[in-house]
């Protein structure tokens, strides 16, 4: 299947109340073509599940990605949790073939009582070990650790290109509003998000291009990064109508998925940016 443009929420929307038949009916009905499965409290589907998940996404058409547990560190302090970390993501490889997804997203962990470059090692050595367990059973879904929204956490973008540049399997997720908080509203505009994209271009090359994977929402931050997501197209930055301009004069296939706080609702709003703006090329 060519890669095209994709858009779709992250999590289930909730007027589907957890019924997963409605999540796909209302993914599909609002004319969604990707979606990001949360397991964001760890994964608990059970395997039935998983195929039910995956045999309606194929139905529907619908590309899938999932958000691995909030609480995978890979640094932490305590070897329990790093062993935990490592298995809940090796259990995700396992689950994706079945659920079809192709791209298991979570933060790397905290740089605990670490230097940089100290959870940098350790982080990068524990994902080599996850791949080498279970990156085959994964059937082609990457591990695609996000740029952290706060600067305390691991997940700077020159983390992340490095740590792709030296695990297999691994490719970065943008988040945009992450990036935004970061830099304290700075990245904003054409230029500066091209210059970001062509960071992460010049560092891992098609496997970046082909797997382009972003998050967006809006996003209010501190001078330590993130601090709540909010609603897109409202007073919140980023803008990410200059993204998506220059994502389209570069040809770029990215797959969109919206994390605000309703995110069908600003899934839509960005498929309908992108509509707009293809109307006007015309
Ligand atoms: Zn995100």
């Amino acid at each position: 299947m060519p890669r095209k443009i994709r858009f779709g929420p992250a999590g289930y929307p909730l007027e589907a109340r957890g019924n997963v038949k409605k999540v796909f009916k209302i993914l599909s009905d609002a004319g969604m073509d990707a979606f990001e499965y949360a397991a964001v409290y760890g994964l608990r589907t059970k395997e039935e599940k998983a195929k039910l998940i995956g045999n309606l996404s194929k139905e529907a058409g619908i590309a899938m990605s999932m958000h691995a547990a909030y609480y995978i560190n890979l640094a932490s302090n305590t070897s329990r949790i790093r062993k935990a970390s490592k298995q809940r993501l090796v259990k995700a490889l396992k689950f994706a073939p079945l659920m079809n997804v192709k791209r298991i997203v979570f933060h790397a962990g905290t740089h605990g009582n670490r230097s940089r470059d100290e959870a940098h090692v350790i982080i990068r050595d524990a994902l080599r070990e996850v791949w080498e367990k279970a990156g085959a059973s994964g059937e082609g879904a990457y591990l695609a650790p996000e740029i952290a929204g706060k600067l305390s956490t691991y997940g700077s973008k020159e983390q992340i290109i490095k740590l792709c540049q030296e695990v297999d399997g691994c490719i970065p997720t943008i988040d945009w509003a992450h990036i935004y908080a970061r830099n304290q509203g700075k990245v904003n505009d054409k230029e500066s998000y091209l210059k970001i994209i062509t960071q992460f271009e010049d560092g891992l090359g098609d496997l970046f291009v082909k797997n382009m994977h972003f998050h967006v929402s809006g996003i209010t931050f501190t001078e330590k990064g993130e601090k709540a997501h909010r609603p897109l197209g409202q007073e919140w930055g980023p803008d990410i109508l200059p993204l998506m301009e220059i994502v389209r004069e570069c040809g770029y296939k990215p797959h969109y998925i919206c994390e605000s706080t309703n995110p069908l609702e600003g899934a839509l709003y960005t498929k309908f940016l992108y509509e707009e703006l293809e109307k006007v090329s015309k």
